[in-house]
């Protein structure tokens, strides 16, 4: 499997190249030449995997010009092994026609755990063959860089340093990354906002003349192509389990911010699985919704929501879908990104939209409709959903085109996560942390607070690499 360009330029590279790589030297993004196909018989032979098993088969043929089949058996297996539920993502029913999926069952709490943990293990397995030692640097406004975090800390060849806006987050999102204490961690507490840490990573990938030889930078945002990888799997999971079949495909509502997770259904579909519509639930910061109800993707100021991890202006993976969309230009594709760039916003030709329609449906779910959505998803079926994942349920309600469709809603979050919003929708359920982090509050903390100011920074990073 090669991988390309979406915008047609930058060299076509191995999977291996585009796991260390990041974005594309063109400014596109590395999407692979082909799909792998599965057909009914093949699928059938998938029922009754291990999760695990299952996305050996899913995956495989993305990987294996990289890597063995049994060292990325032996990956997978270890990625998952932190979960703390033995099917790594069950199936819950809602109603008659309506399930939902539990990606929140990682060490984070948050489905990026399911990307994060697998690309960890890659990434060192590909630098330990290299001789090379990888420097992770991030930037989180809360939950991506705790779910890195852990996806490093048990990776001898990588180092981490998360940048986070001090003060500025909250307490959970703060000590889930601070209370992992090891040698290859370094939280810093950066005084300044979420930009100022943003623009802190984005110069220090721009001259990485800070770092010792032998050692590169890494971004581990959710634009590399192997987190896109490891989120195919799970439709797979859901499909089969739920006797998905040709006569009888599923539909998904998936809540979504930078369009990572819902890309992955999509390629799910191309590969073969019988999916119905594909649903994009988005909150007030809704570019995608107004893209696909009225091909208008335009910039707006960001607005703060409760459900702060899709809480976007842009979304950096639908150039992956315009892509496609595109028929595969990606000379076109690049003339009407830079524009976009450049005036914020953005008609797609009616080939495109047409393109999206057929394949999207979609939803945007504001505050108030949110926590409506938590109290009455609480009140017929007993589940306590958090506000990203009652997007995706409200999402499905306004999309469904008939009782008899069967939707999976994906649950991206554990409600523990965010209970300030549960309890303002007045739900008497009792919020619990998981076992594993009932003590989350009372665990020791390790960070460094420091200036606004990139060589100190850098100084400071240089440091830690030298112990
Ligand atoms: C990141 C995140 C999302 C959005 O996922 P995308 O892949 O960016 O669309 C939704 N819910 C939660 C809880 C998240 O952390």
């Amino acid at each position: 499997m090669k991988y390309i360009s979406t915008r047609g330029e930058a060299p076509v590279l191995s999977f291996e190249d585009v796991v260390l790589t990041g974005l594309a030297n063109d400014g596109g993004l590395y999407v692979p030449e082909t799909l792998p196909q599965f057909s009914q018989e093949d699928l059938n032979r998938l029922k009754g995997l291990s999760y695990e098993a299952l996305a050996v088969e899913v995956m495989f043929p993305f990987v294996r010009e990289s890597i063995s089949r049994e060292e990325f058996s032996v990956l997978v297996d270890k990625a998952y092994a932190s979960f703390n539920h033995v099917a790594r993502a069950p199936l819950v029913q809602l109603d008659s026609n309506t399930w939902i999926l539990e990606l929140f069952h990682g060490p984070t709490l948050a489905f990026k755990d399911f990307a994060l943990q697998l690309l960890g293990q890659l990434l060192n397995h590909f630098l330990v063959k290299r001789g090379e030692h990888g420097v992770v640097m991030g930037a989180t406004s809360g939950d991506t860089g705790s779910a890195a975090i852990e996806a490093c800390v048990a990776c001898d060849h990588l180092d981490i340093f998360i940048l986070h806006p001090h003060q500025r987050v909250s307490e959970v999102q703060r000590l889930q990354m601070t209370s992992v204490i090891a040698d290859n961690v370094g939280n810093i507490a950066l005084e300044g906002n979420f930009d100022d840490c943003q623009q802190m990573v984005k110069s220090s990938f721009a001259d990485q003349s800070f770092l010792p030889s032998g050692s590169r930078l890494i971004a581990v945002n959710s634009i590399n192509w192997a987190r896109i990888m490891a989120q195919v799997v799970y439709y797979f999971h859901a499909v089969l389990s739920l006797g998905g079949s040709a006569s009888n495909s599923i539909s998904f509502s998936v809540p979504t911010g930078n369009f990572g997770d819902i890309y992955a259904g999509y390629l799910a579909k191309k590969m073969g699985l019988p999916i119905d519509r594909l649903i994009v639930a988005t909150n007030a910061n809704n570019i995608l919704h107004r893209a696909i109800a009225d091909n208008d993707y335009s910039k707006q100021s960001l607005e703060k929501t409760w459900s702060p991890s899709m809480d976007i202006m842009v979304s950096s993976n639908f150039e992956r879908l315009l892509f496609d969309a595109f028929g595969r230009d990606g000379a076109a594709l690049a003339r009407e990104m830079r524009s976009f760039e450049a005036s914020g916003d953005m008609t797609l030709p009616a080939s495109a939209y047409q393109y999206l329609v057929s394949e999207f449906a979609s939803a945007s779910v504001n505050d108030a409709q949110t926590i409506a959505a938590i109290q009455s998803t609480w009140e017929r079926s007993q589940y306590l959903a958090d506000p990203h994942t009652a997007i995706g349920i409200d999402a499905a309600h306004q999309c469904r085109q008939s009782d008899a469709q069967m939707v999976v809603c994906l649950a991206t979050a554990h409600p523990a996560k965010f209970d300030e919003a549960i309890q303002k929708s007045g739900v008497s359920a009792s919020i619990v942390l998981p076992p594993h982090l009932s003590d989350l509050l009372e665990r020791e903390e390790s960070f460094t607070v420091l200036e606004n100011n990139l060589s100190g920074v850098q100084t400071w990073i240089q440091q830690q690499l030298q112990k």
